[in-house]
């Protein structure tokens, strides 16, 4: 049969060689199998290791799962107040915090613990969070089922007595407490505190004690997965399922995330009516912080200057005549923004002047929300659905420091120009970007290193895998 070699080819496409379970039904969730269509192929490669390694994931979050014996039982236990020796299933439930950007980092670094302790991740979805995801795992559901007894948003912060590190200085639990005389459950805070992680659980001594406990609840800002990789006793199955380290997020976040049919809708409608046809696509996203505001004339001139000094747009002028029509060729720019202002002046100049290779450069801009919105489901669904569009571009340059072009790069394995911030006493940045060294997000707060020793170390300068970030001085970025 000719046609059989062709037809694996492409379902192994499909399912990004493996990445993808194939136990899921096409229709209920179609990025799942489309959205990679739209860019190319991973740069990427995929270690078996990786793959097995998820799939026993799947068949353990099955057991395990909401809706089974083995969760009633383990709720059970928690609403008796005990933790469980030898608890066949283990759980981490992830809590919401920030915005989308920050979101599905942190879920991500959450499943990566998960898999590497042996637990199953299920997360707290709120409102503004509903309806975004598909399920990723077949035959269960990851979302941490309503009734909930513990989590009370207001208790989760870094003095909740139920924290890993209050409890152990509280004299709670110590190093050598049995399973069964623990708590019920483990709060971990792992929040950016004065620029560092605010628990410092990430050493071996630790994670066997955080072992034990069956329930952790996990409360995170940050993408803490280069702390997993800090982790000794982590170290070599990292290796094993990421050979190149790089590929972390740009794996992990691809098997995690998939729009839901109705997100998939803006995303697909989008593309298809500006995007498909053209020759090249270059993504600016654009984003302001309001604890260092930059003013727009200034944000303006740095994007404009980052164009020009790598060349990401041909320049204005006059073709020669050689180059009077360039073969029709056309790029299209993706601008992602709150504002519309910078949409309108580059589509300006673009529609004013022609360009000295004779290219056309269509500018497109899908949504100006102009406030960040964290509570609004409908303002999440656009800015998934932007996430996603930008992550199809051949090119990206984004700003310094946001979590939603992190996201996006590392969707689509580019590695982007960064929109320097200016320094806290400046109004502007005299580099204009810099192109990123890797396709990992940068982990704004490193955790303070040397574990029981209390020393603190540049561990950039100790690990041959891990530098600091472009835009974040201070932050530790995989590569
Ligand atoms: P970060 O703050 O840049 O690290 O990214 P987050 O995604 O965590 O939070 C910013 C939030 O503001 C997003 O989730 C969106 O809700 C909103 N937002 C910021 N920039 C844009 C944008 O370009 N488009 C849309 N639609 N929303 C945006």
């Amino acid at each position: 049969n000719v046609s059989a070699p062709a037809a694996t080819t492409l379902s192994q496409d499909k399912l990004l060689g493996g990445l993808l379970s194939a136990a899921f039904d096409e229709s209920s969730c179609q990025s799942r199998y489309k959205s990679s269509l739209y860019r190319k192929p991973s740069p990427f490669p995929l270690s078996p290791y990786l793959v097995k390694k998820l799939r026993k994931y799947e068949a353990r979050h099955k057991k395990c799962g909401p809706g089974t014996k083995s969760y009633r039982k383990a709720i059970e236990q928690l609403q008796a107040g005990r933790n469980v020796d030898n608890s066949e299933c283990k759980y981490v439930v992830w809590f919401p915090c920030n915005g989308l950007g920050n979101r599905m980092l942190t879920i991500t670094s959450t499943f990566l613990y998960a898999l590497l302790s042996g637990r199953v991740m299920l997360v707290n979805v709120h409102q503004e969070q509903e309806g975004l995801f598909c399920e990723p795992f077949p035959g269960t559901s990851w979302v941490l089922p309503a009734g909930f007894p513990e989590g009370n948003p207001g208790k989760l912060h870094f003095d909740a007595p139920e924290s890993y590190v209050n409890m152990l200085k509280n004299g709670v639990i110590r190093g050598d407490t049995p399973a069964a005389a623990l708590p019920p459950y483990v709060y971990l805070h792992v929040e950016q505190s004065r620029l560092r992680l605010s628990d410092n659980i990430f050493c071996d001594d630790d994670q066997a004690t955080l072992g034990k406990f069956t329930w952790m609840i996990l409360k995170s800002d940050s993408y803490f997965a280069p702390a997993l990789f800090l982790t000794p006793m982590y170290e070599k199955e990292l290796s094993r399922m990421f050979p190149q380290r790089e590929s972390t997020f740009h794996h992990l976040g691809r098997y995690l995330f998939h729009p839901t049919n109705k997100v998939w809708g803006i995303v697909q409608r989008y593309y298809e009516a500006y995007l498909a046809r053209a020759d090249e696509k270059i993504g600016f996203q654009i984003r302001i912080f309001p604890e260092k505001p930059v003013k727009f004339e200034n944000m303006y001139d740095q994007l404009t200057r980052c164009i020009r000094e790598q060349r990401l747009l041909p320049e204005l002028g006059e073709p020669t005549a050689a180059n009077a029509t360039a073969d029709g060729k056309v790029k299209a720019v993706l601008i992602a923004s709150l504002y519309p202002g910078y949409y309108d002046k580059i589509r300006g100049l673009y529609y004013e002047n022609p360009t000295k290779t004779g290219e056309v450069v269509a500018v497109y801009q899908p949504s100006h929300e102009e406030k960040q919105e964290y509570t609004s489901n409908q303002h999440n669904q656009k800015a998934l659905a932007e996430i996603y569009l930008l992550s199809y571009c051949d090119k990206i340059a984004m700003s310094a420091w946001s979590t939603f072009g992190y996201v996006a790069y590392g969707f689509a394995g580019v590695k982007p120009w960064i929109l320097i911030r200016p320094d806290w006493d400046k109004e502007v940045s005299q580099i204009a970007c810099v192109r990123s060294t890797s396709v990992e997000p940068c982990l704004h707060s490193p955790p303070i290193l040397g574990c029981r020793a209390k020393r603190d170390v540049d561990v950039a300068t100790v690990k041959p895998y891990i530098r600091h970030c472009e835009d974040v001085g201070f932050g530790l970025k995989i590569f």
